[in-house]
């Protein structure tokens, strides 16, 4: 028998490995190297220049907490962009609110939407709802050019900040997003893990930009288990609406909207953070 076992680098010190049962696709696409595995653990997942992106047993945790919280805390969310996002999972989740009316997806590799539409239709089979756009094009280049004041909710779903998902972890995009934001918009970005040093350092300096630019900026956490450390964190940043004190938690719940991993619970629990992040997000 042979075992062929998918192995990524977490840090220098530390690999995770997942056995798998097939290499499904291998390509090189214009922005990345993009592969796709078959698994008994994870199912099929996906990764982008050799770091887990999706799979099939954890992307409810992740899409439900980069949509949810937000929405839960201003129903009146209307138009919505995704920067990023290309398997299809966060929009799956948008498309669940009626109330939202527009959903521009802006991902710069057309061909990680292709490929997780023909291999991932769990998280891409929303792509095609009527209120969906897909624009193939640079995030950064699209908020420069976009017109202020457009949409109510911007969620960042992207890579970490090597490769073509740079640019949007800088000021410059971080500023973009602050203006074609409504009065009442709410930013939610990546803010990696405070775990290992690399990537508590990106979590301190996606932070830094945020925190002088919105009025309230929050940070919350959730438990990705293939992420490095399985500690993952959003940036929530808004203009107007605190996720805290301005939520009404019984309205989300008479929404009916079944989940797997947020609930209103969650919602109030994922914003206490431990100790040792705090005091990282402090010294930001
Ligand atoms: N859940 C994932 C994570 O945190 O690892 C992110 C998934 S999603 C596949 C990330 C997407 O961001 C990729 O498909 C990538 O092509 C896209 N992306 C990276 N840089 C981008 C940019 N500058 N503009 C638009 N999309 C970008």
């Amino acid at each position: 028998m042979l075992d062929l076992w998918y192995t990524e680098n977490h840090t220098d010190n530390v690999r995770f490995s997942i056995k798998t049962n097939k290499h499904i696709h291998s390509e090189k696409s214009d922005f990345q190297q993009i592969d796709f595995f078959e698994s008994d653990e994870f199912g099929t997942f996906f990764t982008l220049d050799g770091l887990m992106m999706v799979n099939e047993k954890d992307e409810f945790v992740y899409h439900d907490m980069i949509t949810h919280v937000a929405m839960a805390t201003n129903p009146n969310i209307k138009k919505v962009l995704v920067i990023g996002g290309g398997d299809g999972g966060t929009v799956r989740e948008l498309t669940r609110y009626e109330s939202i009316e527009q959903i521009d997806m802006v991902e710069i590799d057309e061909r990680v939407v292709r490929l997780s539409q023909e291999y991932l239709p769990i998280t891409a089979g929303k792509l095609e709802d009527p209120r969906v756009t897909l624009l193939f094009e640079d995030g950064l280049a699209y908020v420069k050019n976009k017109e202020d004041g457009y949409y109510d909710l911007i969620l960042v779903d992207s890579t970490d900040p090597i490769g073509p998902g740079e640019g949007l972890f800088s000021h410059d995009f971080y500023n973009n997003c602050f203006r074609v934001l409504t009065d009442d918009g709410i930013l939610i970005n990546q803010h990696e893990s405070p775990y290992y040093p690399s990537y508590a350092h990106e979590m301190k300096r996606a932070h830094s930009k945020i925190k002088g630019l919105f009025p309230i900026t929050r940070v919350y956490q959730f438990h990705m288990p293939t992420y490095p450390s399985g500690h993952w964190l959003f940036g929530f940043a808004s203009k107007k609406y605190d996720p805290l004190k301005d939520v009404d938690l019984d309205a989300w719940n008479k929404l009916g909207l079944k989940t797997k991993y947020y609930n209103t619970d969650i919602h109030t629990g994922a914003f206490a953070l431990p100790t040792f992040v705090k005091e990282m997000l402090d010294d930001a």
